[in-house]
């Protein structure tokens, strides 16, 4: 036997849960979904399918005030951000699950990144499995799969009518005490097929591929738009900026940026280590395949596909995994 809940039960169990906490979910605004605090139920999409952005929105948005600083008797007072109630962030899917692990690694490494760290303690994350995947989707290669519950607090699997619950974290039991559970024998239906990624192997040949000519053809066509990073689960690059504003409160903002940007890597006295737009490209795709699961054990990528479908000179993952293995299995046998 299953927990189970309705369509109508998991609504109104939403809708109870938004008096006392923010809810976060898949929304349209403008033919974009997002993640964002709702502020009736009906406006979520459902089955969105993989929302355009991902929900990092939510734990390190576009831009955020991380504190202030000010003057008061003669003292010098930070207030940091705080949130104001606890969070639950719905209707994301396993691989964004996953992200959400990722970006754990960076952000909660000690020492851990207070903002971050709050939202994170303080959000529940509800996700939904995929009732189908995208060809550009690849979440399997990457140890995920469409009903992968082991990032998320509470899986709903839809089926029958609603959907079956699953919750093995603390936080999801506590959010489900107050849902309308029912016990159901429906069966769990079969996953989606998903495409796969050679990606195995990767970090080994990831060195022998880096002075090839590859990425500078490669980056003769990006545009660096940066969208590739922005829609992103798992890039966290950033800047922070300090801006002074009405009797002289000082506003520490954090806000994205990519390791792409030629200012990125800009240092005082105008130096670049990156100066050339190759040099630059490859640093995105050997952060995920070679830096991060050296630093941090983990290779930074879910297998989302988001990159893929919003480059506009379709510069494709896939295709830049593939190539990498076919490039690095030549030096390998030491092939021209
Ligand atoms: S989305 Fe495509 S064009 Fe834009 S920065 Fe990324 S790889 Fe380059
Ligand atoms: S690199 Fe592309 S496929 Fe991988 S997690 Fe980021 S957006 Fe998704």
């Amino acid at each position: 036997m299953a927990k189970f809940i309705s369509k109508t039960d998991l609504l109104a169990w939403l809708e109870g849960l938004m008096k006392e906490r923010t809810l976060a979910a898949p929304i349209k605004e403008e033919g974009v979904t997002r993640f964002a605090p709702v502020k009736k139920v009906a406006d979520i999409v459902m089955d969105p399918g993989a929302t355009d952005f991902s929900p990092k929105d939510w734990f390190f948005p576009p831009s955020e005030t991380l504190f202030t600083v000010s003057k008061a008797d003669g003292k010098t007072v930070i207030t940091p951000r705080t949130m104001e109630k606890e969070a639950i962030l719905f209707g994301l899917h396993p691989c964004d699950g996953l992200g959400v692990a990722l970006m754990d690694l960076p952000f909660l490494a000690e020492p851990a990144d207070a903002s971050y760290a709050e939202k994170r303690e303080k959000t529940t994350l509800v996700g939904l499995a995929c009732r189908q995947s995208r060809p550009e989707c690849f979440c399997t290669s990457l140890g995920s799969n469409p009903f992968d519950a082991t990032y998320l607090d509470v899986l709903l699997i839809e089926a029958g009518g609603g959907y079956i619950v699953q919750s093995k974290t603390e936080k999801g039991q506590k959010l489900l005490a107050s849902a309308k559970l029912t016990e159901s024998n429906v069966e769990t239906p079969a996953p989606p097929a998903v495409n796969t990624v050679p990606v195995e192997g990767l970090v080994a040949i990831a060195p022998h591929v880096f002075n090839d000519a590859f990425w500078t053809r490669l980056a003769d066509r990006c545009i660096h738009c940066n969208m590739c990073a922005f829609v992103c689960p798992a890039c966290y690059c950033f800047d922070i900026r300090d801006y002074v504003g009405k009797g002289g409160v000082v506003e520490r903002v954090r806000s994205w940026e990519s390791c792409q940007a030629a200012g990125f890597t800009k240092i005082a006295g105008g130096y670049t280590p990156r100066p050339t737009k190759a040099a630059r490209l490859r640093q995105r795709f050997y952060h995920k395949f070679l830096y991060m699961p050296k630093q941090l054990g983990s290779i930074g990528c879910t297998g989302c596909g988001r990159c893929v479908r919003v480059c506009p000179v379709n510069i494709d993952i896939r295709e830049i995994i593939t190539t990498m293995q076919k490039i690095g299995a030549k030096v390998a046998v030491g092939a021209p």
